[in-house]
């Protein structure tokens, strides 16, 4: 007999940095819909920040194994940052569902992506590849697309990157705002004080 397929959910992101807000609507979605894993994918470059400046993948990857550590339901996968070049969820897919043919997959976006999926190179080819699941997300309305997918409500934490980055180039702290080992990595590394594009 056939083991049933691992139920995988994907969180593709620039995770710059990755911060409480990541990690709570992936471990909701992960209890929700009774997963096995959530496997972070950080973004090499993503099509919708061309021209703005991230920390580099490295750091990234970093920060996010980090968060992982803490808890045995997450994982990251490099699939994204070894291919390099502009990170499309298309490919993220297809080179996971090669590498886990194991598995069946959920990509998991917020309501602010959820929003912009038809605009997402291979739309279509999308839904076949994993079940979309869109989280709430403060500040943002799950907005209807015509693409199935899910939705949860996760809690609401109105945390993004942008606001982190803001807060370590001005000072103020981040500390439960992201992991603790994350917010040490920051500072033993020097990341953003310098002040990267919002
Ligand atoms: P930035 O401000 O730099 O865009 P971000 O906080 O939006 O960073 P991303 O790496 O762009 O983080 O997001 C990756 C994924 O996580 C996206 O699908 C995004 O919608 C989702 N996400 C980010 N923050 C939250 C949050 N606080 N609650 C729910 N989902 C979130
Ligand atoms: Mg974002």
């Amino acid at each position: 007999m056939q083991a049933p397929l691992a139920r995988v959910g994907v969180l593709g992101g620039t995770f710059d940095p990755i911060h409480h807000g990541h990690l709570a609507a992936a471990s909701e979605v992960c209890a929700q819909l009774g997963l096995d894993q959530i496997l972070l994918t950080p973004a090499y470059s993503q099509p919708f920040k061309q021209g703005y400046d991230t920390e580099t993948p490295e750091h990234r990857l970093a920060m996010c194994a980090l968060a992982a550590d803490e808890d045995e339901r997450f994982a990251v996968s490099p699939v994204d940052i070894e291919r390099g070049g502009v990170t499309y969820t298309v490919d993220t897919l297809t080179d996971l569902r090669e590498q886990r043919p194991d598995a069946e997959l959920f990509f998991i976006t917020g309501a602010d992506a959820v929003a912009r999926l038809d605009e997402w190179k291979d739309a279509d080819r999308l839904t076949e590849l994993a079940t979309f699941v869109g989280v709430t997300r403060p500040g943002h309305s799950l907005a209807d697309t015509t693409r199935p997918h899910i939705l949860v409500e996760a809690p609401a934490l109105a945390i993004s990157s942008t606001d982190v980055r803001r807060r370590v180039r001005a000072g103020l702290p981040i500390r439960y705002l992201v992991p603790r080992s994350v917010a040490d990595y920051i500072a033993v590394n020097g990341l953003y004080y310098g002040g990267l594009d919002d």
